[in-house]
């Protein structure tokens, strides 16, 4: 009998593609899935040799039997007739998101870049699941897996599968190379001096990311961080000095171009500008481009002058310092947390409190980190620092960083899908979003004042800038090597309250000049120290902003 009888009738087109069940070899699928990642998932790698390194064709060429080669080869590696198709399933859907986001907001999936995504809490990572990845989650991912799905893996003995293999495996190898002496030379170029393009090869970017982050940070409970700073102690306070209080507000993604006492042409910082007793440095780098990288460094003695990211992660950061030296220290959190720098001290999540007035389900305002902040810190007789740490202008939401009241410049983009606003929407919600930071400090600021028990101090730094569609790029965490300045520069402000000044015999005039001078996120370890008058052989006093300012100290 024949097996059509059996079937039922079916409509044309899917009784076609019921049909359709090619046999293909596993080398043959790997070299397909390789092309089809070349051509259709790397936007972004050729955009960026088009259009910024201007690739002639022939180095185009080899790049891309290069890169179609390799990928090959890495695939060869693992997809076996069993592995291939979970293997490649999941492969076309992590594609497919990176090939958005990294078209969308030009990202580079280097290690801090992954890093950020593994470190993302649910609700930022929420904001970016948007309803743009439709399209591209239906080319990149379903399309290509449910045609995955219909292929037929050929079976071979073993011996003859593992000469196929090893046949398949050399021959990529040599196409590979066969790619990089076709252009040798410009390759080689492009690889010394625009070494951050392998973080555009997708797949093998995030794939090669996320093995050394994992490698870098082994699963099971975190390592006790190594201490640093152990024969730190406070000098005595003057007589009839009072303790000390810091507060360091932590900001988030506020750059410097944007911020109105740095000389934007918009008041985006009334509230600070109407205060004299503020001092502005207006010339201020930040560690990284990102939070990951910049928020250990910058509570770290190591820093960026002798940057070394594994020495810092494995280390205690200034807090710790300061707890040995008698300060009492607290972190107070609207954002994803500290980064390890508190590791063990006080923490308080505020992400999720409850206040009506300033929380919705998802989010707090910033205000919420000074919510019952009086009651945490009643004054005992010890001194005190509390980290701040804010959701400042956290994007690409920006229009929820700010309550209605400050919807000051309008139209403004009241989504996550920077691609349906117009650039000036997108820097109105911006900001808007500097707008209620200013607010913030200066309330901030107000209850310092009001705060007679302490001789107090505010510093506040943002932790790295955001493009906001310079050059095509959006958001944050370019390479840091070829980070623009509005990623990298950051708006710094102090304020000190007479007691502070006086008890510290600071000149404020004299800091206002020093304000003036370029300054990096490395200063505020000793900066901090300062404050406290803590005695350590890892205080750096030419790295004290304050020091020369300070009638007290020689
Ligand atoms: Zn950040």
């Amino acid at each position: 009998m024949a097996v059509a009888e059996n079937v039922r009738p079916l409509a044309g087109s899917r009784t076609a593609w019921l049909r359709w069940r090619p046999e293909v070899s596993t080398e043959l699928l790997a070299l397909l899935a390789s092309v089809f990642f070349a051509v259709a998932c790397n936007y972004e790698l050729w955009h960026t040799l088009v259009a910024d390194v201007q690739a002639h064709a022939r180095l185009l060429v080899a790049v891309f039997v290069f890169v179609v080669a390799l990928q090959a080869f890495l695939l060869g590696l693992v997809l076996t007739r069993w592995t291939a198709k979970p293997l490649l399933t999941l492969l076309f859907l992590a594609t497919a998101f990176a090939a958005y986001y990294m078209t969308t907001y030009k990202v580079y999936l280097d290690p801090d870049m992954i890093r950020n995504v593994l470190e993302t809490d649910p609700h930022e990572a929420s904001e970016l699941l948007v309803s743009g990845l439709l399209l591209p989650l239906l080319a990149l991912a379903v399309l290509p897996i449910a045609a995955l799905w219909r292929l037929r893996l050929r079976s071979r003995t073993w011996l003859r599968a593992a000469w196929i293999r090893l046949a398949f495996l050399a021959g990529m190898l040599v196409l590979a190379a066969g790619g990089a002496l076709f252009a040798f030379q410009d390759l080689s170029a492009l690889a010394r001096n625009h070494r951050e393009v392998r973080y555009l090869v997708t797949p093998t970017n995030y794939v090669v990311s996320l093995s050394k982050v994992l490698l870098a940070t082994p699963p099971g409970p975190a390592k006790p961080l190594l201490p640093i700073g152990e024969d730190a102690h406070e000098l005595a306070r003057a007589d009839g000095g009072r303790p000390r209080l810091v507060v360091f507000v932590l900001g988030e993604t506020v750059r410097a171009q944007n911020w109105g006492l740095d000389g934007y042409l918009r008041q985006t910082t009334p509230q600070l500008a109407a205060m004299d007793d503020v001092v502005n440095f207006p010339d201020v780098e930040s560690c990284g481009t990102s939070t990951q990288v910049s928020v250990p460094c910058l509570f770290s003695p190591y820093g960026r002058h002798a940057y070394d990211q594994a020495r810092i992660r494995s280390h205690q950061s200034l807090l710790h310092v300061l707890l040995r030296a008698g300060v009492q220290v607290l972190w107070r959190d609207n954002q994803s947390g500290c980064k390890r720098v508190c590791d063990g001290l006080a923490f308080e999540s505020m992400a999720r409190a409850t206040d009506p007035a300033l929380c919705d389900p998802r989010r707090c305002f910033d205000e919420i980190l000074l919510s019952g902040l009086q009651a945490r810190i009643r004054p005992d007789g010890r001194d005190r620092i509390v980290v701040l740490h804010q959701l400042g202008n956290h994007g690409p939401a920006y229009y929820q960083r700010y309550p209605p009241a400050f919807r000051r410049f309008t139209p403004t983009c009241d989504t996550e899908q920077l691609g349906n606003c117009s650039r000036q929407q997108i820097v109105n919600s911006y900001d808007n979003a500097v707008l209620y930071t200013d607010h913030f400090l200066a309330r901030a600021i107000d209850l310092l004042r009001n705060e007679p028990g302490y001789d107090s101090a505010l510093v506040y730094v943002s932790d790295h800038g955001e493009s906001l569609g310079e050059n095509g790029l959006f958001l944050h965490g370019v390479p840091r090597a070829i980070a623009p300045t509005q990623q990298t520069r950051v708006p710094m402000v102090m304020w000190f309250s007479p007691g502070f000044a006086q008890q510290q015999r600071l000149d404020l005039a004299c800091l206002r000049q020093v304000a003036g001078e370029p300054a990096s996120h490395d200063n505020l370890f000793p900066t901090i120290l300062g404050m406290f008058q803590v005695q350590t052989g890892i205080y750096e006093p030419k790295l004290d902003l304050l020091r020369g300012c300070e009638h007290t100290r020689p």
